[in-house]
C-alpha cells in the first residue's frame, strides 16, 4: 500500500497493488505539464487508486485527443495522466506525489528524441527514442 499527496496536501490518494510501468517521459507536453526534464509515472489499475480525500480540487485538462492530465487547482501540481482511449484500465500517476518509500524494480525512458537539449540521460535504463 503506498500514499501520495500533492504539493499543498488538499488531494490524498492511496495506491493498493503494485506499482507498473515506472516511465519518464521526456515528450514536450510532459516537460510542460511537470515544468522540469521530463514527467515520471508509475502505473496501477483504476481499480487499484483511491483518493483519500480532496479529488474535488483537481482539474482536468485534455493534452490531446483522449489524454486527460488533472492537476490540484490550489497548488498546480500534477497528480494524473489517463488515456482513456488506449489504457482505459490503468491510471498513470505523478511518481514525484508518493509520500511512501518506493524503489521501482525496472525503469524506463521514452520519448527521448524530444528531450530537452539541456538534459542529458545518464542512467542506465532503457531508452525508447518515441
Ligand atoms: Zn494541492
Ligand atoms: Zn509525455
Amino acid at each position: 500500500m503506498h500514499t501520495g499527496s500533492c504539493l499543498c496536501g488538499a488531494v490524498r490518494y492511496e495506491v493498493d497493488g503494485d506499482i507498473r510501468n515506472v516511465t519518464h517521459c521526456h515528450c514536450s507536453m510532459c516537460r510542460k505539464a511537470h515544468g522540469s526534464a521530463f514527467g515520471s509515472y508509475g502505473s496501477v489499475r483504476r481499480e487499484q487508486f483511491r483518493f483519500l480525500q480532496g479529488e474535488e480540487h483537481l482539474v482536468p485538462y485534455e493534452s490531446s485527443e483522449g489524454v486527460r492530465r488533472r492537476f490540484c487547482s490550489a497548488c498546480g501540481a500534477s497528480l494524473l495522466w489517463l488515456s482513456e482511449h488506449r489504457f482505459p484500465e490503468w491510471v498513470s500517476f505523478a511518481l514525484g506525489t508518493l509520500d511512501t518509500p518506493f524503489v521501482p524494480p525496472k525503469q524506463r525512458h521514452i520519448h527521448v528524441a524530444s528531450k530537452a537539449e539541456w538534459h542529458e540521460v545518464t542512467d542506465a535504463w532503457p531508452q525508447q527514442p518515441d
